[in-house]
C-alpha cells in the first residue's frame, strides 16, 4: 500500500513516501520558503540501497503549485516511485491541534472538515496550514483516502489532574479551555522505539522532544501522563523563537504598564522569545559559536535552556515515581552535544550516570549515552514523525 505523508506547515511542506508495510521511505522532501519568490524543492530517491537528492527552484509558488510539483516527480520518467498517481491509496497528514474531539487518527470527510476549521482558533498558527495540504492534496490525489493525524492525541491518556488548569470549571466543560499537549506523533514514536530497543512494555520514559518547538513527556508504559506543553505550544521548555513557561503576571504588565497590545505580547512570546530572544539566533549551532567566542548571552541562553530541562526531568521523575529512560530526539536533542551533557551532568541522585565520550561521538540510529552501569538509561533516539504517520493511517486502514 502506498502511503503518502504531508506535514504542511506555513511556510514548508515535508513529504514521504512509504510503501507499507515497509518502513524506509521510497522517496522525501522538502518545499521551503512557501509564499517567497524563492520557493525550493529538494526531493530524495532511495533506490536499491542509493540516494538520488535534486533541488528544484520554483519561484513564486504557493502550496498546491509545490505538491503539483512534487506530483510530477513522483510519476518523473527519471527517478519516478510510481506509474500514476492513483497509485497513491492514501494520503496521511499530520493536523497540530485535535481539540477535544480528534484523539485518533480520522478519515477526512466534508463534516471532518467542518470540524477542522473550527479548530483553528485552538491552533491560529499551525492548523490552517494543516489544513491547506488537505484541501491541496484532495485535488491532486482524488481517489485516495484522506487520513488526519493529530499531534494532541499521543496525549488523551493524560489524567485530569495532569490536564485541568486550576481555574473555575466552567472554563474547562464551557470553552475547552485545558492542557492538550503536542509533538504527540514524535513522543509515540520514541515511547514504541524505546520499548522496542530495549526490549521493554513498561518503561517509565522520560522522552525531551528538542526542535525549533521543544517538549517534554512523561510516559508509563507507552501511556503519556504529563506533558510540557499546554492549551497551545507556548508553555514548557525554552524553543527556538518561543518562551516556553512565564509567569502570566509578565503579559498583563506589558498590556497595562508597557502599553502593548495582546498581539503584540502574542508575537513576542512566539516569534521573539526564546533562544532567539536570549541570544540572537533560534539555531543552537549559531549560538553555540557565539559561546565559544565568548558570547556572555549565548552563554546564559544555553545555560537556561538546558536547567529548564533539568527542572522538568525532576518533576517528572517524580510524576512516574521513577525514571527508567531519558530520550533526546529532534534536531537539538539528536545533535546538540553541549545540551544533552549540561542537562545530564550533575544528575546522580537521579540515577543518571553520563558518558561523556559516549555523547561526544556520533553514530546513526538509536544509541546510549549513560554508563554502562547507569541506572537510568540516556538515549539518543532519532525522530521519525512522517513514518509514525504513516504506521497510524496503516493501523486504521486494517483495522
Ligand atoms: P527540528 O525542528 O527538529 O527540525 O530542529 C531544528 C533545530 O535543530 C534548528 O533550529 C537547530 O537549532 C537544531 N539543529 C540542527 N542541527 C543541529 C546541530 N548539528 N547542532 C545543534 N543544533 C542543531
Amino acid at each position: 500500500m502506498n502511503i503518502f505523508i504531508i506535514n504542511s506547515g506555513s511556510s514548508s511542506i515535508k513529504y514521504q513516501l512509504f510503501k507499507m508495510p515497509s518502513t524506509a521511505p521510497v522517496c522525501s522532501g522538502l518545499v521551503e520558503r512557501i509564499g517567497s519568490d524563492d520557493v525550493a524543492l529538494t526531493h530524495k530517491v532511495t533506490a536499491n540501497g542509493e540516494e538520488i537528492k535534486r533541488v528544484f527552484k520554483l519561484g513564486k509558488a504557493d502550496h498546491e503549485a509545490g505538491l503539483n510539483k512534487v506530483n510530477e516527480l513522483l510519476t518523473d520518467p527519471e527517478f519516478g516511485v510510481i506509474q500514476d498517481r492513483r497509485d497513491i491509496q492514501a494520503v496521511g497528514h499530520r493536523v497540530v491541534h485535535g481539540g477535544e474531539r480528534f484523539w485518533e487518527p480520522t478519515r477526512i470527510t466534508g463534516e471532518v472538515k467542518q470540524a477542522l476549521k473550527k479548530l483553528f482558533l485552538l491552533a491560529p498558527l499551525h492548523n490552517p496550514a494543516g489544513y491547506t495540504g488537505i484541501e491541496v492534496a484532495e485535488k491532486i490525489f482524488p481517489d485516495a483516502v484522506q487520513i488526519a493525524v493529530f499531534d494532541t492525541a499521543f496525549h488523551h491518556t493524560l489524567p485530569p489532574k495532569a490536564f485541568r488548569f486550576a481555574i473555575p470549571d466552567q472554563y474547562y466543560t464551557g470553552n475547552n479551555i485545558r492542557v492538550y499537549g503536542f509533538h504527540g506523533t514524535s513522543h509515540g514514536f520514541i515511547a514504541g522505539q524505546a520499548a522496542a530497543y530495549l526490549e521493554r512494555d513498561d518503561l517509565k520514559l522520560i522522552s525531551i522532544h528538542l526542535g525549533n518547538g521543544c517538549s517534554i513527556t512523561a510516559i508509563d508504559k507507552g501511556r503519556s501522563v504529563d506533558t510540557s506543553m499546554g492549551f497551545g505550544p507556548l508553555s514548557g521548555l525554552i524553543m527556538g523563537t518561543r518562551s516556553g513557561d512565564i509567569d502570566p503576571t509578565v503579559i498583563f504588565y506589558m498590556i497595562d504598564q508597557l502599553g502593548y497590545t495582546p498581539e503584540q505580547v502574542n508575537d513576542l512570546l512566539n516569534k521573539n522569545s526564546g533562544m532567539l530572544g536570549l541570544a540572537g539566533s533560534n539555531d543552537m549551532r549559531d549560538i553555540r559559536k557565539a559561546m565559544a567566542e565568548g558570547d556572555a548571552n549565548a552563554k546564559l541562553a544555553y545555560e537556561m535552556y538546558a536547567y529548564r530541562i533539568k527542572k522538568y526531568i525532576g518533576a517528572y521523575a517524580a510524576a512516574l515515581n521513577g525514571v527508567d529512560v531519558v530520550a533526546f530526539t529532534a534536531g537539538v536533542g539528536e545533535n546538540d552535544v553541549f545540551v544533552r551533557k549540561m542537562v545530564c551532568e550533575d544528575m546522580e541522585y537521579l540515577g543518571i550516570s553520563f558518558d561523556a565520550n559516549k555523547n561526544s561521538t556520533r553514530s546513526d540510529g538509536i544509541r546510549e549515552i549513560s554508563t554502562d552501569d547507569s541506572r537510568v538509561k540516556v538515549l539518543i533516539i532519532p525522530t521519525n514523525e512522517e513514518l509514525e504517520i504513516a504506521n497510524q493511517c496503516y493501523g486504521l486502514l486494517y483495522k
